[in-house]
Protein backbone atom coordinates (compact mmCIF):
# COMPACT_ATOMS: atom_id res chain seq x y z
CA UNK A 1 0.00 0.00 0.00
CA UNK A 2 1.63 3.42 -0.99
CA UNK A 3 0.49 6.53 1.25
CA UNK A 4 0.44 10.35 -0.73
CA UNK A 5 2.58 13.19 -0.02
CA UNK A 6 0.56 15.93 2.00
CA UNK A 7 1.55 18.28 -1.10
CA UNK A 8 -0.34 16.47 -3.31
CA UNK A 9 -3.72 16.05 -1.57
CA UNK A 10 -3.58 19.25 0.15
CA UNK A 11 -6.47 21.70 -1.19
CA UNK A 12 -4.42 24.60 -2.95
CA UNK A 13 -7.84 26.74 -3.08
CA UNK A 14 -7.32 28.06 -0.08
CA UNK A 15 -8.43 31.91 1.09
CA UNK A 16 -6.97 33.32 4.14
CA UNK A 17 -6.87 36.69 5.89
CA UNK A 18 -4.38 38.58 7.62
CA UNK A 19 -5.52 38.78 11.75
CA UNK A 20 -5.51 42.96 11.64
CA UNK A 21 -8.50 42.70 9.36
CA UNK A 22 -12.04 42.72 10.26
CA UNK A 23 -14.51 39.68 10.62
CA UNK A 24 -16.70 41.77 7.61
CA UNK A 25 -13.56 40.91 5.22
CA UNK A 26 -13.31 37.17 6.08
CA UNK A 27 -17.32 37.55 5.75
CA UNK A 28 -17.09 38.82 2.17
CA UNK A 29 -14.21 36.40 1.11
CA UNK A 30 -16.24 33.21 2.30
CA UNK A 31 -19.20 34.50 -0.11
CA UNK A 32 -16.79 35.30 -2.94
CA UNK A 33 -15.25 32.03 -3.24
CA UNK A 34 -18.17 30.02 -2.08
CA UNK A 35 -16.08 28.67 1.07
CA UNK A 36 -16.91 27.76 4.42
CA UNK A 37 -14.02 29.14 6.38
CA UNK A 38 -11.38 31.09 5.84
CA UNK A 39 -7.60 30.38 6.91
CA UNK A 40 -6.27 33.46 9.49
CA UNK A 41 -2.85 34.08 9.66
CA UNK A 42 -0.81 35.55 12.31
CA UNK A 43 3.06 35.30 11.61
CA UNK A 44 3.80 31.70 11.56
CA UNK A 45 0.56 30.73 13.75
CA UNK A 46 -2.85 29.57 11.62
CA UNK A 47 -6.60 30.13 12.92
CA UNK A 48 -9.66 29.47 10.78
CA UNK A 49 -13.06 31.22 11.20
CA UNK A 50 -15.54 29.75 10.29
CA UNK A 51 -19.53 29.86 9.01
CA UNK A 52 -20.36 28.65 12.76
CA UNK A 53 -18.47 31.49 13.98
CA UNK A 54 -20.49 34.12 11.86
CA UNK A 55 -23.40 33.38 13.59
CA UNK A 56 -21.51 33.43 16.89
CA UNK A 57 -20.93 37.06 15.89
CA UNK A 58 -24.44 37.60 15.28
CA UNK A 59 -25.52 36.16 18.21
CA UNK A 60 -23.47 37.95 20.83
CA UNK A 61 -23.86 41.03 18.78
CA UNK A 62 -20.31 41.75 18.22
CA UNK A 63 -20.21 44.19 15.41
CA UNK A 64 -18.91 43.04 11.88
CA UNK A 65 -16.22 45.47 11.70
CA UNK A 66 -13.76 43.80 14.85
CA UNK A 67 -10.59 42.79 13.69
CA UNK A 68 -10.22 39.08 13.45
CA UNK A 69 -7.36 39.30 16.45
CA UNK A 70 -10.24 40.25 18.80
CA UNK A 71 -11.90 37.48 18.41
CA UNK A 72 -11.22 34.09 19.84
CA UNK A 73 -10.88 31.70 17.32
CA UNK A 74 -10.06 28.47 17.00
CA UNK A 75 -6.06 27.58 16.06
CA UNK A 76 -5.31 24.41 13.44
CA UNK A 77 -2.47 22.65 13.45
CA UNK A 78 0.50 22.95 11.18
CA UNK A 79 2.23 20.27 8.93
CA UNK A 80 5.08 20.84 6.12
CA UNK A 81 3.57 19.51 3.28
CA UNK A 82 6.65 17.63 2.51
CA UNK A 83 5.32 14.75 4.67
CA UNK A 84 3.11 11.86 4.49
CA UNK A 85 -0.24 11.29 5.01
CA UNK A 86 0.18 8.93 7.36
CA UNK A 87 2.27 11.84 9.50
CA UNK A 88 -1.63 13.39 9.64
CA UNK A 89 -3.28 10.52 11.47
CA UNK A 90 -2.21 11.80 15.36
CA UNK A 91 -4.71 14.73 13.96
CA UNK A 92 -7.92 13.26 13.27
CA UNK A 93 -10.03 13.86 16.19
CA UNK A 94 -13.60 15.52 16.42
CA UNK A 95 -12.06 19.15 17.45
CA UNK A 96 -9.40 19.21 14.64
CA UNK A 97 -11.39 19.41 11.05
CA UNK A 98 -8.29 21.47 9.14
CA UNK A 99 -4.98 21.26 9.17
CA UNK A 100 -2.60 23.94 7.85
CA UNK A 101 -0.10 22.92 4.94
CA UNK A 102 3.13 25.22 4.88
CA UNK A 103 5.85 25.66 2.63
CA UNK A 104 9.46 24.54 4.04
CA UNK A 105 9.65 28.21 4.51
CA UNK A 106 6.54 28.62 6.80
CA UNK A 107 4.23 29.87 4.40
CA UNK A 108 0.99 28.81 3.66
CA UNK A 109 0.53 26.27 0.98
CA UNK A 110 -2.82 24.90 1.33
CA UNK A 111 -5.35 22.99 3.40
CA UNK A 112 -6.02 19.40 4.62
CA UNK A 113 -9.36 18.54 5.70
CA UNK A 114 -10.44 15.23 7.13
CA UNK A 115 -12.30 14.54 3.72
CA UNK A 116 -8.60 14.65 1.85
CA UNK A 117 -6.60 12.72 4.33
CA UNK A 118 -9.35 9.61 4.60
CA UNK A 119 -10.20 9.95 1.10
CA UNK A 120 -6.64 9.33 0.13
CA UNK A 121 -5.95 6.15 1.64
CA UNK A 122 -7.93 4.41 -0.20
CA UNK A 123 -11.46 3.91 2.04
CA UNK A 124 -13.09 3.06 -1.02
CA UNK A 125 -13.46 -1.00 -0.76
CA UNK A 126 -13.94 -0.34 3.12
CA UNK A 127 -17.27 1.98 1.92
CA UNK A 128 -18.52 -0.32 -0.42
CA UNK A 129 -19.00 -2.48 2.47
CA UNK A 130 -20.99 -0.58 4.91
CA UNK A 131 -24.43 0.54 4.24
CA UNK A 132 -25.70 3.62 5.90
CA UNK A 133 -28.10 2.35 8.15
CA UNK A 134 -25.04 0.23 10.02
CA UNK A 135 -23.94 3.95 11.10
CA UNK A 136 -27.78 5.20 12.06
CA UNK A 137 -27.82 2.87 14.61
CA UNK A 138 -24.64 4.79 16.46
CA UNK A 139 -27.06 7.27 16.54
CA UNK A 140 -26.21 10.50 14.58
CA UNK A 141 -27.49 13.58 15.80
CA UNK A 142 -30.24 15.28 13.92
CA UNK A 143 -32.32 18.14 14.46
CA UNK A 144 -35.88 17.79 12.38
CA UNK A 145 -38.55 20.69 13.00
CA UNK A 146 -41.67 21.11 11.22
CA UNK A 147 -41.77 23.96 8.63
CA UNK A 148 -43.93 26.41 10.85
CA UNK A 149 -40.52 27.07 12.77
CA UNK A 150 -39.23 30.54 13.50
CA UNK A 151 -35.76 30.93 12.36
CA UNK A 152 -35.28 33.18 14.87
CA UNK A 153 -35.87 30.65 17.37
CA UNK A 154 -33.67 27.98 15.61
CA UNK A 155 -30.65 30.00 15.44
CA UNK A 156 -30.42 30.39 19.57
CA UNK A 157 -30.65 26.19 19.08
CA UNK A 158 -28.57 25.48 16.28
CA UNK A 159 -26.01 27.63 18.14
CA UNK A 160 -26.21 26.08 21.40
CA UNK A 161 -26.11 22.24 20.52
CA UNK A 162 -24.08 22.94 17.98
CA UNK A 163 -25.93 21.58 14.99
CA UNK A 164 -25.50 22.98 11.45
CA UNK A 165 -28.06 22.36 9.85
CA UNK A 166 -31.77 21.66 10.52
CA UNK A 167 -34.16 19.43 8.01
CA UNK A 168 -37.61 20.45 7.73
CA UNK A 169 -40.19 17.55 7.73
CA UNK A 170 -43.85 16.80 6.79
CA UNK A 171 -45.44 13.61 8.11
CA UNK A 172 -42.27 12.97 8.86
CA UNK A 173 -40.69 13.50 5.31
CA UNK A 174 -37.80 15.35 4.51
CA UNK A 175 -39.45 19.14 2.63
CA UNK A 176 -36.48 20.98 2.98
CA UNK A 177 -32.88 22.07 4.88
CA UNK A 178 -31.85 25.02 6.54
CA UNK A 179 -28.04 24.99 7.09
CA UNK A 180 -25.79 27.46 8.53
CA UNK A 181 -24.51 28.78 5.51
CA UNK A 182 -28.08 29.64 4.43
CA UNK A 183 -28.40 31.42 7.91
CA UNK A 184 -25.39 33.16 7.04
CA UNK A 185 -26.99 35.11 3.71
CA UNK A 186 -30.03 35.63 5.28
CA UNK A 187 -27.99 37.58 8.03
CA UNK A 188 -26.19 39.04 5.79
CA UNK A 189 -29.20 40.30 3.39
CA UNK A 190 -30.25 41.39 6.76
CA UNK A 191 -33.43 39.42 5.74
CA UNK A 192 -36.54 39.48 8.45
CA UNK A 193 -35.68 36.41 10.52
CA UNK A 194 -38.87 36.10 12.96
CA UNK A 195 -40.48 34.42 10.04
CA UNK A 196 -41.43 30.51 9.68
CA UNK A 197 -38.28 28.70 8.39
CA UNK A 198 -40.43 27.31 5.43
CA UNK A 199 -40.21 30.56 3.87
CA UNK A 200 -36.45 30.64 3.59
CA UNK A 201 -35.60 26.85 3.57
CA UNK A 202 -33.79 24.75 0.34
CA UNK A 203 -35.70 22.97 -0.92
CA UNK A 204 -36.37 20.08 -2.32
CA UNK A 205 -33.71 18.09 -0.10
CA UNK A 206 -32.15 15.62 -2.17
CA UNK A 207 -32.32 12.73 0.16
CA UNK A 208 -30.54 9.09 -0.33
CA UNK A 209 -32.19 5.50 0.47
CA UNK A 210 -30.50 4.12 4.25
CA UNK A 211 -29.55 1.06 2.53
CA UNK A 212 -26.87 2.50 0.03
CA UNK A 213 -23.57 2.13 0.78
CA UNK A 214 -21.01 4.51 2.38
CA UNK A 215 -19.13 4.99 -1.09
CA UNK A 216 -22.62 5.65 -2.83
CA UNK A 217 -23.07 8.06 0.23
CA UNK A 218 -19.75 10.31 -0.55
CA UNK A 219 -20.19 9.78 -4.10
CA UNK A 220 -23.60 11.86 -4.00
CA UNK A 221 -21.90 14.36 -1.55
CA UNK A 222 -18.97 14.94 -4.08
CA UNK A 223 -21.15 14.94 -6.97
CA UNK A 224 -23.23 17.48 -4.89
CA UNK A 225 -20.69 19.49 -3.23
CA UNK A 226 -22.84 18.89 0.34
CA UNK A 227 -21.67 18.14 3.63
CA UNK A 228 -24.16 16.08 5.04
CA UNK A 229 -26.71 13.53 3.46
CA UNK A 230 -30.36 13.41 4.50
CA UNK A 231 -31.02 9.37 4.84
CA UNK A 232 -34.92 8.02 4.13
CA UNK A 233 -36.36 4.58 4.51
CA UNK A 234 -38.23 2.86 2.09
CA UNK A 235 -41.32 4.96 2.66
CA UNK A 236 -39.49 8.05 2.10
CA UNK A 237 -39.56 9.20 5.71
CA UNK A 238 -36.38 10.50 7.84
CA UNK A 239 -34.16 7.78 8.79
CA UNK A 240 -31.08 10.45 9.96
CA UNK A 241 -28.88 12.53 8.40
CA UNK A 242 -25.39 12.24 8.57
CA UNK A 243 -22.42 14.28 8.03
CA UNK A 244 -19.50 13.72 5.38
CA UNK A 245 -17.31 14.33 8.58
CA UNK A 246 -18.87 11.51 10.33
CA UNK A 247 -18.86 9.28 7.29
CA UNK A 248 -15.36 9.34 7.08
CA UNK A 249 -14.38 8.80 10.75
CA UNK A 250 -16.51 5.85 11.09
CA UNK A 251 -14.78 4.01 7.79
CA UNK A 252 -11.48 5.87 9.08
CA UNK A 253 -11.63 3.85 12.30
CA UNK A 254 -12.26 0.50 10.67
CA UNK A 255 -9.69 1.81 8.43
CA UNK A 256 -7.43 1.95 11.68
CA UNK A 257 -7.86 -1.17 12.48
CA UNK A 258 -6.87 -2.82 9.23
CA UNK A 259 -4.36 -1.19 8.92
CA UNK A 260 -3.12 -2.16 12.24
CA UNK A 261 -3.59 -5.93 11.50
CA UNK A 262 -2.20 -5.14 8.00
CA UNK A 263 0.61 -3.71 10.09
CA UNK A 264 1.41 -6.80 12.43
CA UNK A 265 0.87 -9.16 8.87
CA UNK A 266 3.41 -7.37 7.59
CA UNK A 267 6.19 -7.59 10.30
CA UNK A 268 5.18 -11.25 10.93
CA UNK A 269 6.31 -11.64 7.05
CA UNK A 270 9.08 -9.73 8.06
CA UNK A 271 10.22 -11.66 10.53
CA UNK A 272 9.93 -14.78 9.03
CA UNK A 273 11.81 -13.87 5.70
CA UNK A 274 14.74 -12.33 8.18
CA UNK A 275 14.55 -15.99 9.75
CA UNK A 276 15.13 -17.31 6.23
CA UNK A 277 17.89 -14.83 5.40
CA UNK A 278 19.72 -15.64 8.42
CA UNK A 279 19.28 -19.55 7.50
CA UNK A 280 20.86 -19.57 4.15
CA UNK A 281 23.42 -17.26 5.17
CA UNK A 282 24.46 -20.07 7.64
CA UNK A 283 24.05 -22.61 4.84
CA UNK A 284 26.60 -20.50 2.51
CA UNK A 285 29.18 -19.83 4.80
CA UNK A 286 29.23 -22.96 7.35
CA UNK A 287 30.73 -26.56 7.01
CA UNK A 288 28.11 -28.63 7.77
CA UNK A 289 29.57 -31.50 9.33
CA UNK A 290 31.79 -29.22 11.67
CA UNK A 291 29.56 -25.98 12.28
CA UNK A 292 33.43 -24.36 10.93
CA UNK A 293 33.46 -21.62 8.82
CA UNK A 294 33.61 -22.73 4.95
CA UNK A 295 36.20 -21.62 2.53
CA UNK A 296 34.17 -19.04 0.39
CA UNK A 297 33.38 -17.77 3.94
CA UNK A 298 36.98 -17.60 5.19
CA UNK A 299 37.48 -15.76 1.34
CA UNK A 300 35.32 -13.07 2.53
CA UNK A 301 36.21 -12.42 5.89
CA UNK A 302 40.19 -12.58 4.72
CA UNK A 303 39.10 -9.28 2.89
CA UNK A 304 37.82 -7.69 5.77
CA UNK A 305 40.57 -8.75 8.07
CA UNK A 306 43.49 -7.57 5.67
CA UNK A 307 41.77 -3.81 5.60
CA UNK A 308 41.93 -3.52 9.24
CA UNK A 309 45.26 -4.95 9.26
CA UNK A 310 46.26 -2.12 6.66
CA UNK A 311 44.21 0.45 8.75
CA UNK A 312 45.79 -0.48 11.84
CA UNK A 313 48.81 -1.51 10.58
CA UNK A 314 48.41 -4.97 12.56
CA UNK A 315 50.56 -7.71 11.92
CA UNK A 316 48.00 -11.02 10.62
CA UNK A 317 49.55 -14.60 10.40
CA UNK A 318 47.57 -17.73 8.96
CA UNK A 319 47.67 -21.53 10.14
CA UNK A 320 47.10 -24.33 7.99
CA UNK A 321 46.74 -28.17 9.42
CA UNK A 322 45.92 -31.23 7.88
CA UNK A 323 45.12 -34.56 9.90
CA UNK A 324 47.98 -37.11 9.67
CA UNK A 325 47.58 -40.51 8.07
CA UNK A 326 43.82 -39.56 7.82
CA UNK A 327 43.08 -41.87 4.82
CA UNK A 328 44.21 -44.52 7.43
CA UNK A 329 41.61 -43.43 9.58
CA UNK A 330 38.96 -43.83 7.15
CA UNK A 331 39.85 -46.99 5.97
CA UNK A 332 40.62 -48.25 9.45
CA UNK A 333 37.27 -47.32 11.70
CA UNK A 334 35.23 -46.66 8.88
CA UNK A 335 33.47 -43.21 7.25
CA UNK A 336 31.64 -42.09 10.57
CA UNK A 337 34.80 -42.43 12.83
CA UNK A 338 36.52 -40.14 10.71
CA UNK A 339 33.67 -38.02 10.63
CA UNK A 340 34.13 -37.42 14.19
CA UNK A 341 37.64 -36.99 13.94
CA UNK A 342 37.06 -33.88 12.12
CA UNK A 343 34.63 -32.93 14.31
CA UNK A 344 36.72 -32.96 17.52
CA UNK A 345 39.73 -31.35 15.69
CA UNK A 346 37.00 -28.50 14.92
CA UNK A 347 35.94 -28.50 18.26
CA UNK A 348 39.72 -28.33 19.30
CA UNK A 349 41.05 -25.40 17.42
CA UNK A 350 37.82 -23.53 18.48
CA UNK A 351 38.67 -23.81 22.20
CA UNK A 352 42.26 -23.33 21.70
CA UNK A 353 42.19 -20.47 19.07
CA UNK A 354 41.03 -16.78 20.45
CA UNK A 355 37.86 -14.96 19.57
CA UNK A 356 39.24 -12.62 17.02
CA UNK A 357 40.48 -15.54 14.83
CA UNK A 358 38.52 -16.93 12.34
CA UNK A 359 38.92 -20.71 11.81
CA UNK A 360 37.51 -22.69 8.83
CA UNK A 361 37.49 -26.01 6.92
CA UNK A 362 39.42 -25.65 3.96
CA UNK A 363 38.47 -28.72 2.71
CA UNK A 364 38.76 -32.68 3.40
CA UNK A 365 40.81 -32.92 6.42
CA UNK A 366 42.23 -29.83 5.93
CA UNK A 367 41.65 -26.53 8.18
CA UNK A 368 42.70 -22.72 8.11
CA UNK A 369 42.94 -20.47 11.09
CA UNK A 370 43.51 -16.78 9.65
CA UNK A 371 44.61 -15.23 12.97
CA UNK A 372 44.52 -11.00 13.20
CA UNK A 373 47.35 -9.53 15.11
CA UNK A 374 49.48 -12.29 15.37
CA UNK A 375 53.17 -12.07 14.40
CA UNK A 376 54.61 -15.16 13.44
CA UNK A 377 55.91 -15.84 16.74
CA UNK A 378 52.42 -16.02 18.26
CA UNK A 379 51.07 -17.75 15.58
CA UNK A 380 54.32 -20.92 15.81
CA UNK A 381 53.07 -20.88 19.76
CA UNK A 382 49.14 -21.04 18.62
CA UNK A 383 49.91 -23.58 16.10
CA UNK A 384 52.18 -25.56 18.80
CA UNK A 385 49.56 -25.32 21.36
CA UNK A 386 47.09 -27.38 18.97
CA UNK A 387 49.28 -29.75 17.69
CA UNK A 388 49.87 -31.15 21.65
CA UNK A 389 46.09 -30.83 22.00
CA UNK A 390 45.03 -32.88 19.04
CA UNK A 391 47.37 -35.11 19.65
CA UNK A 392 46.59 -35.69 23.51
CA UNK A 393 42.92 -36.08 22.40
CA UNK A 394 41.80 -39.63 23.28
CA UNK A 395 39.23 -40.16 20.35
CA UNK A 396 36.31 -42.88 20.90
CA UNK A 397 37.34 -46.22 18.80
CA UNK A 398 39.99 -44.37 16.93
CA UNK A 399 42.28 -43.65 19.87
CA UNK A 400 45.08 -40.75 19.18
CA UNK A 401 45.95 -38.99 16.01
CA UNK A 402 48.02 -35.89 15.25
CA UNK A 403 48.13 -33.41 12.59
CA UNK A 404 50.42 -31.37 10.87
CA UNK A 405 50.99 -27.26 10.28
CA UNK A 406 52.37 -24.86 8.39
CA UNK A 407 52.74 -20.87 9.30
CA UNK A 408 52.79 -17.97 7.49
CA UNK A 409 52.54 -14.19 7.91
CA UNK A 410 50.44 -12.10 5.50
CA UNK A 411 51.85 -9.44 3.51
CA UNK A 412 50.18 -6.12 3.36
CA UNK A 413 47.46 -6.24 0.05
CA UNK A 414 48.02 -9.97 -0.39
CA UNK A 415 45.47 -12.52 -2.08
CA UNK A 416 44.25 -14.90 0.35
CA UNK A 417 45.40 -17.31 -2.70
CA UNK A 418 49.09 -16.56 -2.22
CA UNK A 419 49.78 -16.70 1.59
CA UNK A 420 47.73 -20.14 1.76
CA UNK A 421 50.83 -21.29 -0.74
CA UNK A 422 53.15 -20.38 1.32
CA UNK A 423 51.05 -21.84 4.37
CA UNK A 424 50.72 -24.79 2.19
CA UNK A 425 54.70 -25.24 1.46
CA UNK A 426 55.18 -25.30 5.17
CA UNK A 427 52.72 -28.13 5.29
CA UNK A 428 54.35 -29.76 2.49
CA UNK A 429 57.87 -29.55 4.86
CA UNK A 430 56.05 -30.66 7.80
CA UNK A 431 54.25 -33.75 6.22
CA UNK A 432 58.08 -34.25 5.48
CA UNK A 433 59.71 -33.90 8.30
CA UNK A 434 57.91 -36.74 9.68
CA UNK A 435 54.47 -35.17 10.49
CA UNK A 436 52.77 -34.37 13.66
CA UNK A 437 55.11 -30.91 13.46
CA UNK A 438 54.73 -27.17 12.94
CA UNK A 439 57.16 -25.48 10.07
CA UNK A 440 56.97 -21.64 9.18
CA UNK A 441 57.40 -20.29 5.25
CA UNK A 442 60.90 -19.42 7.04
CA UNK A 443 61.83 -23.39 7.10
CA UNK A 444 61.11 -23.67 3.14
P1 LIG B 1 48.61 -37.26 5.07
O1 LIG B 1 49.17 -37.57 6.42
O2 LIG B 1 49.65 -37.21 4.04
O3 LIG B 1 47.77 -36.04 5.08
O4 LIG B 1 47.73 -38.52 4.72
P2 LIG B 1 46.16 -38.54 4.63
O5 LIG B 1 45.71 -39.94 4.59
O6 LIG B 1 45.61 -37.72 5.74
O7 LIG B 1 45.92 -37.79 3.31
P3 LIG B 1 45.02 -38.03 2.07
O8 LIG B 1 44.85 -36.70 1.41
O9 LIG B 1 45.63 -39.15 1.25
O10 LIG B 1 43.64 -38.52 2.61
C1 LIG B 1 42.64 -37.65 3.10
C2 LIG B 1 41.37 -38.42 3.33
O11 LIG B 1 40.39 -37.66 3.94
C3 LIG B 1 40.78 -38.94 2.03
C4 LIG B 1 39.33 -38.70 2.14
O12 LIG B 1 38.56 -39.81 1.92
C5 LIG B 1 39.15 -38.23 3.58
N1 LIG B 1 38.11 -37.27 3.73
C6 LIG B 1 37.94 -36.10 3.09
N2 LIG B 1 36.79 -35.47 3.52
C7 LIG B 1 36.23 -36.30 4.46
C8 LIG B 1 35.06 -36.24 5.27
O13 LIG B 1 34.27 -35.29 5.23
N3 LIG B 1 34.84 -37.25 6.15
C9 LIG B 1 35.65 -38.30 6.24
N4 LIG B 1 35.38 -39.27 7.09
N5 LIG B 1 36.75 -38.38 5.46
C10 LIG B 1 37.06 -37.42 4.61
MG1 LIG C 1 45.00 -33.64 3.03
MG1 LIG D 1 46.01 -35.75 5.77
Amino acid sequence: MKFPIIRDIASRKVISVGINESAQSAIELMLENEHRNVVVIDKNEYFIISVIDVLHLRKQEIPLDTPLNKLELLRIPVINKNKNVLDTLEFLNESIEYICVINDDGSLYGLLGHTDITSNIDPETLMDNYRLQDFLKLGCRMKWVSKDEKISDLICDMVSAAYDNVIVVEDLKPIGILTTKDMMRLIKEEVDLNVAVGIHMSKPVDSIHKSSSIKDALDFLRSKHYKRVVIVDDNKKLAGIISQKELISLTYSKWAVLMKEYQEELSEINIMLEGKNKEYETIASTDSLTGLYNRYKLSELYISSSFTMKQRHNEMSLIILDIDYFKKVNDTYGHNAGDKVLVQVAHALLKILRNIDVVCRWGGEEFVALLPTASMENAITLAEKIRVYIEELEIDVVGHISASFGVAKVVENEELQSVIARADKALYLAKESGRNCVKTENDI
